[in-house]
Order: C-alpha cells, then structure tokens, then sequence
C-alpha cells in the first residue's frame, strides 16, 4: 500500500488530509494522484465511493497559487454533486487558504455573479449555469490549468455535452484535463480523444470496488407483502442510517409517507422536488435528524452520504450497474455494510443476471416474523424507559408530575399504569397502521436474461434514459410512472408518540452511534462490525440457493 507521502503530497496537504481523517489513499486516488501530479492528462474510472473527489481535488490543489485567480474548474452533474465537490475542495485547499466557490442553475445567478468576483482560485459547478455565466462575461476561464470533468457518464446522459464543449472551448489549450466517470461509454472516450492529450486510462475494477465490503442478501417475496417485511427488518436491523431505494418517484412518496406513518424518520428525494428541498433533505439525514432516505436511482447517484449502515432495494433494478451503485451507497470507502434486496419470483433472473456482474451470490433471507419484530420492539421499548429512569436529569424532569401521579396511582394499579406507558413506546405489528402500497409492475420476467445479451450497455434497458432530455428538474430517469406521481403527500402525520428515535435504542445497546459529520474517517480501521448482521439474528437467514 503507498501512502499520501508517497504519492508525492506536500507536507501542508498530508498535515490537512491527517486532520480530516483520511489515513491511507483508496485504489483510484493511489493510481491516479501521481499521474495528476506529473501534469498528466488523466481518464479515472470507478464506481461512487471510491474517493475521486481526493483523486483529482488533492493534485489540483497542490498545483494552484493563491491569489492569482481562477485556475481550477470543476464540472458535475447535479448541483449536489457540485455541493459536495465544493465542500471537499474547500476542505483539502484550507492550508492554502483557497477560496472554492460554487455556480449552479435554480439560484440567484446574481449572487454568483458577485461570489466570482471575490477572486476564487477553484470554481465548481453545473454546466448549463457555467455556460450562463460564460456569456455573461462573469466567469473567465483564460487562467484556467486544470479542467475537470465529475460523473462524466453522468453529464452526456443528462444532454450536457454541447455545453461542456463550449465550456472546454473557453480554456486554454495547455491545460491539464482530469475526466472522472463510473463507466466508460464510447462517448466518453471521444471526449478523451478531442480534447485531452495522451490521457492515461485508469481503471478500477468493479470487483475491487463493491461487494467486498458489504453483506448482500435477498429476499423472496410479493410485491404487497414488501411493505410489512420492510419495517420488521428495519425493527430488528435497526439502521443507524439507511436508503430504501424505490423504482419510480410514485414509489419512492408513497413509501416515504408510510414510513412515517408507522413512525419512522424517513425522508425522499426524487427529481421532482424542488431543489432546496432536495438539499435540505440531504440536509438533515447528513446531521441525523433522519434514519432513513427513500430515493430513486437517479437522485441517489453519487451522492456522498457517507455512514450508510444499510440498503434496502424495495424494487430490484433492471440494469446490474444501477445495482453496484445502489449498494455502493454503503460499504463506502473501504467500509462495511449491507444490502438487501426484495425481489419478486419472476424477477429472479434479474438478481441471477446482478451476481453475474458482481461475481457474488446474494444470499437468501427468510424475512423476519411479526413476532421477532415486536420482541425486537420491545426489547427497546424497556431499554428507553431503564436508560430515561437512570438518567439523573431525566429523572429531575418528571419531578414535576409527582402529584398527579399520586392521583393516577389512587385509581388505578400501577402495573397497568406501566403497561400503557410501554405501549406508547413500543412497535406492536398487531395494532400497527396499515399501509397500503398500491403495487409495482413487476420487470418483465426472463428480463435478466435479456439484459445479459445487452451487456454493460447503458443505452440499454428503462432507467438509464440514454437520451438527451434535460430541463427542468426532470431528470430523474424513472420516468416510469408517467405523471402519476403527483400523489397525495399530506396526511404525514407523525405517529410516534413516545417511540424514541432509533439511535437512542442503540446507544442502550452499547451500539456507539458514529455519525460521519464529524469530518473524520477511520478509513484503514476495521470494517464496521458494529453493524448488526441480520445473521447476528437467531438463523433468520437461510441459504437457499447454490452449494457455496
Ligand atoms: P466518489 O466521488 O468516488 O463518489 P467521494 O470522493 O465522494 O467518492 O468519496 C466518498 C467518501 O469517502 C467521502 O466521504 C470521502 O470523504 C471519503 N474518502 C475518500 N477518500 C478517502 C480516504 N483516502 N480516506 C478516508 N476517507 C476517504
Ligand atoms: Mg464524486
């Protein structure tokens, strides 16, 4: 393994890369920094999590002066994307005191306008406000000496090649052109061609970047019972941090408001909320004031979310890439996780076609009983009230009640008293609300088989949306469920009384509740094995294909 210092980093990068925790380089930044670093035009493929943000940021900001105008840009898909670029940027350029300054579509351009002004040395960004702002003669690009183009794949796919070319046009012709993209369609490679120079190509191989890390399972069921099975796995997993990816954006809100109605903390996001809600989603599950995000494909792809415990593939995907980038939403950077997938009994040969690719066998799980969800349930429940009533302060709080409480005492026996106070903070599948998720057509069957013959294509099957329709907020390319997704999202009532959020119940369990935000990464630590392994559970897991 080479470390940061080998690679050839400055002493002030490696002191700032010691301060945000990362210790040692992932397989894309160990191949492809010292390539950046000897001026080299670089192609880096690799799927979502390996670190590219690292792997083109740290060489680009070890080239740049401070003070001497803008000399790096930084194209993304997605104005989260560009968020995050942003953020990580500003975070490995803070020994040098560089300014990263941020340009996407949906926001004052005017504001960006005055943000360029203050003499950025970094400007990341979404194409068609770049080009905006191109033409307004507010962003100049005649200093700039490194390009980079993120998510790449992304970009075409999203009809954004036109304006990267006029961007592209608008530079130097000497500069350094970093493209960084999880697959490598024949119209990537004509960019490598036109317009970098003897770009070296590396790629990291998918088997090294999923899999290893996470636990994949799978679950037989139909379509009506995957609502129910959901909450009970997620009763007895309780996930610190969770995505339930659905198939359509209809899904994706009705699933969103019967989590909530059963009490989770869950939230969606899908193309077509705006798109401070959509940050602001992000928002809160980044800062824990949510367990759980339901996305759709498109708005989860290459989010950094880090922390991710669990993944749960309501829906199968039709395609085996949208598949390694699901679970690769956990397992991120070198840690653990798992994944589990619900797949009905005609959509097999998608899962068998998904193994293929991932050359790992998901392994059967036996979806856990009402029972072992509501001893699960309970088992919390009791947890809470011992931790609140051993808890000084806690118990300081409830002095206020004591007189009622005698007058509650004087008419009823204090074991049913107890009782109905449990009950609020339990999960009782009996009493529980009923949640109807109108069904999902399944994938056609044999469909796995048919997308073998397709190959990697990406053009290929629904959901990769290959065409060159952009606009609006509209990319999500689910496009599946037509305009019937305007549902009803009222009625999200907040149910949970007196359940208490799920990392308290860890916290009783000895569980350390380790939030990602604290900037720290324990990259070359142990994976995770806090993470409760559905294994862990009492042979609810069962083997049920294939001889290992
Ligand atoms: P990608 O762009 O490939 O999707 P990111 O650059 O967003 O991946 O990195 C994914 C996560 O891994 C981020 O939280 C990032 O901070 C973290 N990370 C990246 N490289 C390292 C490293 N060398 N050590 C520790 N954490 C890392
Ligand atoms: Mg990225």
């Amino acid at each position: 393994m080479t470390t940061f210092k080998e690679l050839g980093l400055s002493e002030g990068t490696l002191e700032t890369l010691a301060a945000i925790g990362y210790e040692m380089p992932t397989p894309i930044q160990e191949q492809t920094i010292k390539l950046a670093l000897a001026g080299h035009d670089v192609i880096g493929q690799a799927q979502t999590g390996t670190g590219k943000t690292a792997a083109f940021g740290l060489p680009t900001i070890e080239k740049i002066v401070p003070g001497a105008g803008l000399q790096a840009l930084i194209i993304a898909p997605t104005r989260e994307l560009a968020v995050q670029n942003q953020e990580e940027l500003f975070k490995f350029g803070k020994d040098k005191k560089l300014k990263v300054r941020i340009v996407f579509g949906g926001s004052s351009i005017e504001r960006q306008i005055r943000d360029l002004k203050s003499g950025a040395e970094i400007v990341v960004g979404t194409p068609g406000r770049m080009v905006d702002l191109i033409k307004r003669k507010a962003l100049d690009l005649s200093k700039i000496t490194t390009l980079i183009l993120d998510e790449a794949d992304e970009m075409l796919n999203m009809g954004f090649l036109d304006d990267i070319e006029f961007i592209i046009a608008k530079t130097p012709e000497e500069r350094q052109t970093l493209l960084f993209s999880a697959t490598m369609p024949d119209a990537i490679k004509k960019i490598g061609v036109k317009f970098m120079r003897d770009p070296q190509h590396i790629k990291v191989k998918t088997s090294q970047m999923t899999a290893d890390q996470i636990e994949q399972f799978f679950i037989k069921t139909k379509d009506f019972e995957k609502f129910d099975i959901l909450t009970r796995l997620l009763d007895v997993q309780k996930p610190e941090l969770a995505i339930i990816f659905g198939r359509t954006k209809r899904r994706v809100d009705q699933l969103t408001r019967g989590l909530k109605i059963r009490g989770y903390r869950a939230e969606g996001i899908h193309g077509d909320l705006d798109q401070s809600k959509r940050l602001s989603v992000l928002k809160d599950f980044k800062a824990n004031h949510l367990d759980i995000l339901v996305a759709t494909d498109v708005a989860a792809r290459g989010l950094d979310i880090s922390g991710v415990t669990h993944v749960y593939n309501y829906d199968i995907t039709q395609d085996q890439e949208s598949y390694v980038h699901r679970i690769g939403r956990t397992g991120r950077a070198g840690k653990s996780g798992v994944s589990i997938t619900f797949v009905t009994y005609n959509e097999m040969g998608y899962l068998r076609a998904i193994e293929n690719l991932t050359k790992r066998e998901m392994i059967g799980m036996k979806p856990p009983t009402k029972e072992e969800a509501y001893a699960s349930s309970l088992a919390d429940a009791k947890n809470s009230v011992n931790r609140d009533l051993t808890d000084p302060e806690f118990a300081g709080k409830l002095a206020k009640f004591d007189k009622d409480v005698d007058a509650l005492l004087g008419e009823f026996d204090a074991r049913q008293i107890a009782a109905l106070l449990l009950q609020g903070r339990v999960k009782d599948p009996d009493t529980q609300e009923k949640v109807d998720i109108p069904a999902e057509k399944p994938l056609p069957a044999n469909g796995g088989d048919r997308f073998r013959s397709f190959g990697n294509n990406r053009g290929g099957g629904r959901g990769n949306g290959g065409s060159h329709n952009r606009g609006g907020n509209s990319r999500d390319r689910d496009r599946r469920d037509g305009g019937r997704n305007r549902d009803d999202r009222r009625g999200n009532d907040d149910r949970r009384g007196g359940y208490r959020g799920k990392n308290d119940r860890n916290k009783d369990q000895g569980y350390k509740v380790e939030r990602k935000n604290d900037g720290k990464r324990n990259f070359s630590k142990k994976p995770n094995n806090k993470i409760k392994q559905p294994g862990g559970k009492g042979g609810f897991v069962m083997r049920e294909r294939g001889n290992d």
